[in-house]
């Protein structure tokens, strides 16, 4: 067994990481902390630029071709860096449903555009009423001719604001069971009866909710069969599976390890001699480690040519529990100064493990809650019944 990744996936590590550093400037981490927008025009074209948005595309669709590993590399580095990453993830998903289900029109027209950074692609599942059980999406579409006319209403439309379309989930039938009445569109996000408002959470994250009245969406722009959605949907969480985990963990920790390093407390002692300080930090570390190995069994899995299942889930839950765990934890080490928010000169390193904690909240939510992640790892992982 060898826990490494291989000598091409460090190389193109090290390629990852001199783009950071000339690229993932002290404007871009302040943009995004002043907006709470995790996309950025300028950084995402350098990345697309550089060969880093979608190496592990095939050459005919301007990827270059590496394996699982090193795109998972390279992806290990953005994230642990903090990068603004969330375009590029939902972008490339959608891209991969196209590259499997599209048209080749949608193809020649879609997949350019996206993987050379030129647009961004949104995701439209959620609703007020239908977010877990996505099936039971409410938002309508009805066809006219060539073309259909779209109603309905998408909570948490992450970086909608800043994207060129949306891949939205709708209501085609309504006559059937719920799974069988649903259609996938590409919907033009500028475009008259396409209203944005942005939604700010606890951690001064910008998503929003998305209005759709009588907006009309050409068929071509419709992805997969007509009342064929669910199968589109589970096409595309397949695409999910292999990205990687415990970057948050992995900033917090190196800023509590240089916080212990550096100071002292009341009595003058070091702060990395107190027993309290290093008990917490190897807890820390030790649940970091594994959050990063699960994510890199997955991308393991997807190199030997075999779909992450249940594995995807462990890594998704494991990460963003351990993550809210560790923030909860430091902000309590740091006592009162672990409440003091970034801006504030007395926050100590920059008030990350303050903003950790906020953050952490979000990740247990997004992309399936835990109790979620939970129910798939017990009924598929260990084959207990559905509720009936
Ligand atoms: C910051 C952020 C960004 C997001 N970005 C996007 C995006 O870009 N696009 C998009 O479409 N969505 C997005 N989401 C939405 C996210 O995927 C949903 O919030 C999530 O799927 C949960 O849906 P819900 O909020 O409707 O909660 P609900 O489904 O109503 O769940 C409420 C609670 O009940 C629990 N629960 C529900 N069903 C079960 C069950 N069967 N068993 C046990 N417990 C259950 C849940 O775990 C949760 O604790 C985002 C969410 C957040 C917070």
């Amino acid at each position: 067994m060898d826990f490494r990744l291989g000598e091409r996936s460090d190389a193109f590590r090290v390629k990852a990481k001199q783009f950071l550093s000339g690229h993932l400037t002290d404007e871009v981490r302040e943009q995004m902390r002043s907006t709470g927008v995790h996309h950025n025009w300028d950084f995402h074209r350098a990345r697309a630029a550089h060969g880093l948005l979608a190496p592990g595309w095939p050459e005919e669709f301007g990827g270059e071709g590496r394996d699982a590993l090193e795109v998972l590399a390279s992806a290990e580095e953005f994230q642990s860096a903090g990068a603004p990453t969330y375009g590029v993830g939902t972008t490339l998903m959608v891209a991969n449903v196209i590259r499997h289900l599209g048209t080749e029109d949608q193809k020649r027209l879609i997949l350019p555009q996206a993987l050379s950074g030129d647009i961004i692609i949104v995701l439209g599942f959620t609703e007020p009423e239908a977010g877990s059980d996505v099936a039971a999406a409410q938002t309508r579409a009805v066809r006219d001719g060539d073309e259909w006319v779209i109603n309905g209403q998408k909570m948490f439309t992450t970086n909608a604001q800043e994207a060129d379309y949306v891949f939205l989930l709708t209501r085609t039938n309504p006559e059937v069971a719920k799974h069988k009445g649903l259609t996938t569109f590409l919907v033009p996000l500028r475009q008259a009866g396409v209203e944005i408002q942005p939604v700010i959470t606890v951690s001064g994250e910008r998503t929003n909710l998305t209005f759709y009245s009588d907006v009309r969406v050409d068929d071509s722009l419709r992805i997969g069969e007509i009342d064929g959605g669910w199968h589109v949907m589970t096409v595309g969480l397949t695409f999910e599976r292999s990205i990687p985990q415990g970057g948050d963990s992995v900033r917090l920790i190196h800023a509590m390890e240089q916080w212990a390093l550096a100071s002292v407390d009341d009595v003058g002692r070091p702060r990395s001699e107190d027993p309290d300080v290093l008990a917490r930090l190897g807890r820390a570390a030790a649940e970091c480690e594994v959050t990063i190995l699960l994510a890199r069994r997955c991308a393991w899995l997807h190199h030997s040519g075999i779909l992450p299942g249940v594995e995807g889930s462990m890594a998704k839950l494991f990460a963003s529990e351990s993550l809210t765990r560790q923030s909860a934890d430091f902000v309590d080490m740091l006592g009162p100064d672990g409440i003091r928010s970034e801006g504030d000169a007395t926050a100590i390193a920059e008030g990350i493990a303050e903003y950790s904690y906020r953050y952490a909240l979000g990740t247990t939510t997004y992309g399936g809650t835990s109790e979620i992640q939970r129910n798939i790892i017990a009924q598929r992982g260990l084959g207990l019944p559905r509720p009936s």
